[in-house]
């Protein structure tokens, strides 16, 4: 990174951001990878392991592709529960919008990729019967809610690249490719995340703006033909959004950036009109080996002590079960961390981003139930500021 460039950073640090709090506990719901398939199932794992791959080694090894079952298992829980104006819990569910297209691809040698969108169905050798409509039941009960992570997780140009050199790399892709598994990111992370390649020749980082502009274009024409309905809230893939990203969700009509975990900031609009969230809850016990509820329910009370939402970030391999159960010991948990909420704090509520969008904007936001007030304050901070206040 060059000097002036860092400056900037350290400058914008500087920057007073007007942030919101709020004067009841709020709870939001946020999660990754919807649709995103990984490994095909046992027949995936067989075929992978007979190639020489030792799988099972970190949890993303097993990390297949939710089923009809596991989303409506997800949903019942979600409609045991209610916060004090009624609403049940809602899982802000962000979608991958296509997966590669193999069959396509071995036509072609595995020589370049092929995006297959959702709406069109699942690669070859996969199968998940009545998966669309389970997401569209959960959304019409009020249970899901759609939004945008990206059309592939990773950069299409990183992943060309190295296919285009040989070797190694290319020949890893080409042994999950050939069983029906798109990538296994932590064994190669050079092939970056949808708007960021590691090691793009010109210096890697964040693709140009227009780059951007254009797979934020497909991604949002597949997010309306799958779910007849633009998205209104985003999550770059791996958290890798810079400001050419924001610019062109805003240009898109996407209100709300998705932040990944980190320091405690308060929800704020940046220079295009879009509100960031930061997440501040991990509930990821298929991942996390030291997971607990009561940790969970500690990280939700340091931002009611705020007045800041609590916004929990649960990832979608949390709720696989094919080749691994992962989704039973999820779904026990959950139900723990929502009662334990509504149990200690009688005027919870239970929002998604667009809900949260318009309390900012308006001191109140509707739902089927009617409409809920919420005493909303600004008050200015610096990132320098919480930096230092948090270090
Ligand atoms: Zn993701």
């Amino acid at each position: 990174m060059n000097l002036a460039r860092k400056l900037w950073l350290r400058c914008r640090d500087l920057f007073p951001f007007a942030g919101f709090h709020f004067d009841r506990p709020l709870v939001l719901l946020q999660s990754d990878d919807w649709g995103r398939a990984g490994l095909r199932d046992q027949e995936g794992l067989e075929q992978l392991r007979s190639a020489g791959l030792v799988l099972g080694e970190r949890p993303y090894d097993l990390y297949t592709l939710e089923t009809a079952e596991d989303v409506a298992a997800l949903s019942d829980v979600l409609k045991r529960h209610r916060d004090s104006s009624g609403h049940h819990p809602c899982v802000q569910m962000n979608f991958i919008l296509a997966n590669l297209d193999f069959a396509q691809m071995s036509a072609d040698d595995f020589r370049r990729i092929h995006v297959l969108p959702l709406v069109e169905g699942l690669p070859r050798g996969w199968s998940r019967p009545g998966l669309i409509e389970a997401y569209r039941e959960g959304i019409a009960d009020g249970v899901f809610y759609p939004a945008l992570h990206g059309t592939t997780h990773f950069c299409r140009s990183a992943v060309e690249r190295n296919l285009a050199k040989g070797g190694d790399r290319a020949e890893l892709l080409r042994t999950l490719w050939r069983a029906g598994t798109p990538y296994i990111h932590w064994r190669m992370p050079w092939i970056g995340y949808e708007y960021w390649d590691p090691e793009k020749p010109e210096g890697g980082g964040s693709l140009p703006a227009e780059t951007q502009l254009e797979l934020i274009d497909q991604a949002v024409g597949a997010f309306a033909s799958l779910f007849s309905t633009l998205p209104h809230s985003a999550c770059a893939p791996g958290y890798r959004a810079n400001d050419d990203t924001h610019r062109a969700w805003a240009q898109h009509g996407v209100s709300v950036a998705q932040n990944g975990p980190g320091r405690l900031v308060p929800p704020h609009f940046d220079r295009h009109g879009v509100l960031h969230l930061s997440r501040t809850v991990e509930f990821e016990p298929a991942v996390n080996a030291t997971f607990s509820v009561d940790a969970c329910l500690g990280q939700a009370e340091a931002c009611f002590d705020q007045g800041m939402p609590a916004i929990v970030s649960v990832h979608s391999i949390n709720f696989h079960s094919t080749v691994r159960d992962l989704r039973s010991r999820t779904l026990q948990f959950l139900g723990e961390f929502l009662s334990a909420l509504e149990s200690k704090h009688a005027d919870l509520l239970y929002l998604h981003d667009e809900n949260l969008h318009e309390l900012v904007n308006k001191g109140c936001y509707k739902s089927a139930g009617g409409t809920v007030q919420v005493n909303v304050t600004k008050r200015s901070f610096t990132k320098a500021a919480l930096a230092q206040r948090q270090a």
